[in-house]
């Protein structure tokens, strides 16, 4: 098994660099209040707090199978994301909501080429669901289903099913039209390491200002 004793001395590290701070001083002291969200993959190569090189107390992450956000429900069903979107906006008051794909999606890749027949039940299956229709119109451009192209089109059209499901929640809509809440769809490409940003449904890099 793998020796987790490099975890340990990264938590030391953490310690020094963090911790022992005054800056985590004040968020303990004060509590957190983060002005952006981040709806990420739970993929280990795309963490936003790292990708966007961020201090603790910055983002309010939520993380699950291929950044999706499902449509507002008031079934009595266990809504993980949904709750922590109500965290996050209405405890919180966040400014900025930032769903943050990427590319080589091991979901999208589920949705696409479906998942490992070993798995009877699978709880992946049913969650990419979400992004069927993201499936359906990237299928409608493509014929190879292993084809990378299928593949990443599918990953940016569910960026923007998402951005259409947050504002099917009240409490971000209302916010939306009052101008309290930006909704954003980023796309990482771990492949060139480019950011890009939706802009009225295209994806266009996002190039960070040069400092001298
Ligand atoms: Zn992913």
């Amino acid at each position: 098994m793998t020796d987790l004793s490099g975890l340990v001395a990264g938590f030391g590290r953490f310690r020094e660099n963090h911790f022992e701070t005054d800056l985590f001083k004040r968020l303990s002291e004060q509590g957190q209040a983060p002005k952006v969200l981040v709806l990420g993959c739970c993929d280990s190569r795309v963490d936003p707090a790292i990708i966007l090189d961020c201090a603790p107390g910055d983002l309010f992450v939520i993380r699950n199978v291929a950044n999706l956000v499902p449509p507002f429900e008031n079934s009595g069903h266990y809504h993980g994301t949904s709750a922590a979107l109500e965290f996050g906006v209405c405890n919180l008051g966040v400014e900025h909501i930032i769903v943050l794909g990427h590319a080589q999606c091991g979901g999208i890749r589920a949705l696409l080429e479906g998942p490992p027949p070993e798995v009877e039940h699978s709880f992946v299956r049913n969650w990419m669901k979400l992004a069927d229709s993201a499936r359906e119109a990237a299928c409608s451009r493509h014929t190879d289903a292993k084809d990378d192209l299928l593949a990443r089109d599918c990953e940016k059209l569910a960026i923007l099913a998402s951005l259409e499901n947050l504002t099917t929640f009240p409490w971000i809509e209302s916010r939306v039209e009052a101008g309290r809440l930006l909704l954003h769809g980023w796309y990482f490409d771990i492949e060139c390491g480019m950011l890009l940003a939706n802009r009225g449904g295209v994806f266009e890099p996002l190039r960070p200002e040069k400092r001298d």
